[in-house]
């Protein structure tokens, strides 16, 4: 099965695109992990690449695209792959659909804003053992400090609401074209993030087919 994942930061799309992985045997190819490693095995495109990220300029959606391509003729796709982060304009969509790749089914894990800006703001992690903690779904005993180690609990800058916000709103603008592009083509399917990982995971199963 060809999947495309789309999904906010703070939707939990990594965790399920682990186990979508692990329950079909296919793997998850993010466009960065792919363009570090065709740039470190120096593949032609990944040669290609490297001129530009040296350059210090943006990779074009052709090359991110061959890249790409050129992952997913590995033999570990050969039952199917995850796409991650990627396509992520419509001129990629065109390019992945000219090189005759198949996507099956798009899956968009969904989740509104304020649910997000919530679970974010809601992380801590310990300064000392880096354990994580959320204050709303697993908080330590006194919500300031470690269980394990008795260590200072802080939040990431990342997780900053207003941080968050201008990573949503880049999320949408970037996203919301190239799902309404799926969406036109029939292969559009949306599963809304639930509190358990668990709950999440059967939608996304069930979205897939494959409950
Ligand atoms: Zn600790």
């Amino acid at each position: 099965m060809n999947i495309v994942l789309f999904g906010p930061p703070g939707a939990g799309k990594g965790t399920q695109a682990e186990i979508i992985s692990e329950k079909l045997n296919i793997p998850t190819i993010s466009t960065g992990a792919v363009l570090r490693e065709a740039m470190k095995n120096q593949t032609p495109t990944g040669i290609k690449a490297k001129e530009y990220v040296e350059a210090g300029k943006l990779v074009p959606d052709e090359v991110v695209t061959a890249i790409i391509k050129e992952r997913i003729s590995f033999p570990d796709c050969s039952k199917g792959f995850i796409l991650d982060g990627f396509p992520r304009t419509i001129p990629q969509a065109d390019a992945l659909e000219e090189m005759g790749v198949e996507i099956d089914v798009v899956l968009s894990i969904e989740i509104s804003d304020g649910e997000i800006i919530k679970r974010l703001a809601a992380r801590r992690l310990c300064e000392d053992c880096g354990t994580p903690y959320s204050v709303i779904f697993n908080p330590t005993k006194d919500n300031i400090h470690c269980d394990k180690c008795g260590g200072k609990l802080i939040s990431r800058k990342d997780d900053d609401p207003e941080v968050i916000k201008s990573r949503l709103e880049t999320y949408h603008s970037q996203t919301e074209p190239v799902k309404a592009y799926y969406d036109r083509k029939g292969l559009l399917q949306t599963v809304t993030s639930q509190i358990e990982v668990y709950d999440t995971t059967r939608l996304v199963f069930e979205a897939l087919g494959i409950a």
